[in-house]
């Protein structure tokens, strides 16, 4: 017997458990039946792989019993079992980072809390809840020893060795005293039929009832053990499209997401001629908590003629679209295939392809709320695509949106494009870190005068290396306002006389700035600010942030250009000012509050402020 202290954050996690999930307490039966029939799906696929167990005469099978008298359940199955070793590694430590991110992503809302249960890997101390004394009785299969592992839920475990007959596990559950409905059939059975109804074995109930027999006088009373299926026990994705109805796809989805929402949409394919294969995929309403771990968990997984292959397989859709749930199951790999085979298979490639496109198809379909939503949840991980998926750009390119300068919420490029100028086929975009100071940008001020509309991008960190990589939507080309010409209403003549009148003007300012900026120039795309700076779209290193992306560099820094407006009182003045010290200092003003506006940093912040007091006092 050997006496074993848990990990530090399963304590943690037990108190949680014990103490403050209350709420939806059923769920640890929907854990309980999805480990056993996980362990069913391992054993057979080792039946198939594994020489030893070929011709193993095997069904498998859930058993639930209820035993009034001891106050206890049992949920057991024939499957793949446990060793010493998986006990001490599987219950008793997490080596996935499940606990630790469960425990920091809790709400303090009951039935939040306790959906988040299944999506963190630690299902099995749900269990924990109705229970504080725990036996899991396993013998894994090919071994000969059996063991018993219990707990009464507190810091510590035992495991002893015992005797078993057949490999499996069985795990014996006496409930607390006030968690007695639990031993009702028809509680658990409607629990078993609403969250693993198509759980692809059968899930057996033994429970004993009273039968009467005889009448009046001479009834008697007996207690009776029954047993009975109370699951359909078919892989759902295997069922016709047209004999399922909604309900059975978002009672299916719930088993598989471990939660009780729905899903915000399905699709459900099967592919014949040439290579055969069924994908039922489910797009979730709330993006998982570990979207942006590099850690996260696959949620599609692999079936091979509806055996399970595997469900951590990362390579089965883009790495985009890790938000997707569902089933992948080719009726032409071969069962035995190992991981080795799956990274470069030419089947598997060719449903990836397939599954994509059915995805995003299905996601463009979206329409009103919905869409909103999904665009909520997942506008991120669509742009991540962008980037990687050349071959779905075109339907990538028609989900993603944008926020607008005209318009509130978010906008599509086809909702620019039916608005835009159809002869100039042309797409402004502004792209940083910040709304506000995108929206506020002196930039916008010519396309606000003009009425054109700009696609306001401000996804931090990923929309100004994606941006530029679109390069077009249909024939209309994606230009970066702050590179680009504004638009106003001065032919090249005029332009070319305003900027011969400042010359002296602009010539005065570059000395000042030196190598700060690459040049100054006159501007008509003001109209309130007296300066702007631009990037310089000669510059060989403009428009090439994906790039220095993509190879994991920082974008070294492009010079800019100072642009100033000659309209302004302020630079009207300053071409007649002659105090050069104050010129100098305001040279330098514009060029670092021209920065300020684009969300960029003066050089020299504290020269900066102390430019502005002095000359402020002077103006005083
Ligand atoms: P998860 O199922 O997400 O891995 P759980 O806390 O539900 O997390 O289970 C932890 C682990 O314990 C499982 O991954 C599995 O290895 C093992 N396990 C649980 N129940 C069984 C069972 N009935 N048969 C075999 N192994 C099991
Ligand atoms: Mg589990």
């Amino acid at each position: 017997m050997a006496k074993h202290q848990f990990q530090t954050e399963i304590g943690q996690l037990l108190k949680l458990m014990t103490h403050s999930l209350y709420s939806n307490k059923e769920i640890f039966i929907r854990e309980l039946v999805s480990n056993s029939s996980d362990a069913l799906d391992k054993f057979n696929h080792m039946r198939l792989t594994d020489e030893a167990f070929k011709d193993a005469d095997w069904a498998g099978q859930i058993d639930i019993n209820l035993d009034l008298e001891d106050n206890s359940l049992t949920i057991g199955d024939n499957g793949i079992g446990m060793n010493e070793e998986d006990l001490m590694e599987n219950l008793g430590t997490i080596a996935k980072s499940g606990t630790k991110a469960f425990v920091e992503s809790l709400t303090g809302d009951a039935k939040k809390d306790s959906n988040l249960i299944g999506q963190f890997g630690v299902g099995f101390y749900s269990v924990f809840m109705v229970s504080n004394q725990v036996e899991v009785i396993t013998k894994k299969a090919g071994e000969e020893q059996a063991y018993k592992f219990s707990t009464d839920g507190t810091g510590e475990f035992e495991i002893t060795p015992v005797t078993k007959e057949s490999h499996g596990t069985v795990m014996y559950i006496k409930l607390k005293e006030e968690e007695k409905e639990f031993l009702e059939k028809y509680r658990v059975e409607s629990v078993v039929k609403k969250y693993s109804n198509h759980i692809a074995y059968p899930i057996m109930m033994h429970f004993t009832e009273d039968e009467t027999t005889g009448e009046g006088e001479d009834a008697v009373t007996t207690k009776v053990k029954k047993s009975e299926q109370v699951n359909v026990a078919t892989a759902l994705w295997a069922i016709s499209k047209s004999e399922l109805k909604k309900e059975d796809y978002v009672e299916f989805y719930k088993s598989l997401s471990h939660g009780d929402d729905e899903p915000l949409s399905y699709l459900h394919n099967k592919v014949e001629g040439g290579q055969e294969f069924t994908t039922l995929f489910y797009i979730p309403k709330t993006a998982p908590m570990d979207l942006y771990r590099a850690d996260y968990q696959s949620h599609v997984k692999l079936y091979v003629k509806r055996v399970f292959i595997t469900d951590d397989d990362k390579e089965l859709l883009p790495t985009y679209l890790r938000f997707v749930h569902g089933i992948i199951d080719s009726e032409d790999l071969p069962l035995n295939v190992s991981r080795e085979i799956l990274q470069e298979n030419k089947i598997l490639a060719n449903i990836k392809q397939n599954a994509t496109k059915k995805i995003l198809q299905a996601i463009k379909k979206l329409k009103g709320e919905d869409s909103d939503t999904f665009t909520q949840e997942y506008n991120k991980v669509i742009k991540e695509g962008i980037f990687q998926d050349h071959i779905n750009k075109e339907l990538l390119l028609d989900i993603v949106k944008y926020k607008s300068s005209v318009e509130e919420g978010m906008v599509t490029f086809a909702d620019y494009v039916s608005r835009g100028d159809s002869e100039k086929k042309e797409i402004y975009y502004i792209a940083g870190e910040d709304e506000k100071v995108l929206r506020n940008s002196p930039l916008l001020e010519a396309y606000k005068k003009a009425n054109i509309e700009v696609l306001i991008m401000d996804d931090k960190e990923i929309d100004e290396i994606v941006a530029p990589s679109i390069g077009s939507y249909k024939e209309w080309t994606l230009k970066d306002i702050t590179t680009i010409e504004a638009p106003d209403s001065k032919t090249e003549e005029e332009k070319e006389e305003i900027s011969k009148e400042f010359k002296s003007l602009t010539d005065k300012i570059k000395e000042v700035l030196g190598e700060e900026v690459k040049e100054v120039k006159t501007t008509t795309r003001l109209t309130q600010s007296p300066s702007c700076v631009v990037k310089d779209a000669n510059d060989p290193m403009a428009g090439m942030a994906h790039m220095f992306a993509q190879m994991g560099q920082a974008m070294p820094e492009t010079p800019l250009i100072l642009e100033v407006n000659p309209e302004h009182a302020m630079i009207k003045k300053l071409d007649k000012l002659e105090n050069d010290a104050l010129f100098s200092d305001m040279a330098w003003i514009l060029l670092d509050s021209a920065k300020l506006s684009e969300g960029l940093e003066p050089k020299d912040k504290s020269a900066f402020a102390l430019r502005v007091s002095k000359v402020a006092t002077e103006a005083l």
